[in-house]
């Protein structure tokens, strides 16, 4: 099974080489990949039309438990720029950029951001810091920074176009921070119960707390005297809503719900989907959801 998945990736390796050497000079385009959505989109407000982005990890996918197939392999070996969020969470995709993309340059978003330290329940992929850190919108001002930067070097005669258009999308940032911050502020409470610990950093910039969380461990099922607790923590909260996630099955979440008389609203940290496939559109559906349960 192992060998046949390899065989399978070499495979790939061989004609994406081949297609990038016969393709190369059909459009003079930035190739980038971005690892998840919000990169992706991030890649795209600052790129505009001279960058053609392409996005690893497919929409509803989770990037904890992401298997790659060998078209991933493809794409990243055709990309010139290689957007990641870091700290361990592409542990699924750095193998394959190494193989596969010789002069790929990696841009590392976490790159000077104060990473939170995961405890043994919030261990995600290789690391053993939380990776979330997008879901704080300020911190992505910063991750916007740094992809505008990557432009400029790999295409200087464009570094003003890039320049103008990365001012203007973090003026959105901006705007975003503000509304959450205005829309938190009239929580309620501020504390809640997540699914999966994605939601640190976001708690941290907005004055919330995150009172439990559902998994133990990307893809583990919770313990009976987890979700006992998970049970006191809602009581105590006088919250009726359990956050699952849309990459995630609801079924824990449900029987869980059940049990504590309330309903179960799905949170979407990665987006890329229907009515939240920009970052600001998500932000703003999750923050609608939030104030539905702790407004
Ligand atoms: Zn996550």
């Amino acid at each position: 099974m192992k060998l046949s998945r390899n065989k399978i990736f070499f495979l790939g390796l061989f004609f994406s080489l081949f297609l990038s050497h016969t393709s190369s000079a059909s459009d003079n385009k930035l190739k980038v990949v971005a690892s998840i959505a919000p990169l992706a989109d991030f890649a795209r407000q600052v790129g505009g039309d001279k960058v053609d982005v392409i996005l690893l990890l497919p929409p509803g996918a989770s990037p904890h438990t992401y298997e790659p197939t060998p078209r991933t392999m493809q794409e990243i070996s055709q990309a010139k720029i290689f957007i990641k969020i870091g700290a361990g969470l592409e542990f699924w995709a750095d193998k394959l950029v190494a193989a596969a993309a010789k002069g790929v340059v990696a841009v590392d978003c976490s790159r000077g951001v104060a990473l939170i330290h995961a405890n043994d329940h919030e261990k995600h992929g290789a690391g053993n810091t939380d990776p979330h850190y997008w879901l704080d919108p300020l911190i992505a001002i910063g991750m916007v920074k740094k992809i505008e930067e990557a432009y400029a070097k790999a295409d200087p005669a464009d570094s003003s176009y890039f320049a103008q258009r990365a001012s203007s999308y973090i003026a959105g940032l901006t705007a975003l921070d503000k509304q959450i911050a205005g829309t938190v502020k009239t929580f309620r409470t501020r504390e809640y119960v997540t699914f999966h610990p994605a939601w640190n950093y976001f708690s941290r910039r907005y004055g919330l707390t995150v009172a439990g969380v559902i998994e133990e461990g990307p893809g583990k099922e919770p313990t009976a005297r987890h979700i006992d607790r998970i049970l006191r923590e809602l009581r105590r909260l006088k919250i009726r809503v359990v956050f699952a996630e849309t990459q995630f099955s609801p079924r824990m979440a449900e029987a869980i719900a059940r049990e504590a008389g309330g309903r179960v609203l799905m949170l979407d940290p990665i987006g890329g989907q229907k009515e939240r496939a920009s970052y600001i559109d998500m932000m703003r559906y999750n923050l609608a959801l939030m104030k539905k349960a702790m407004g």
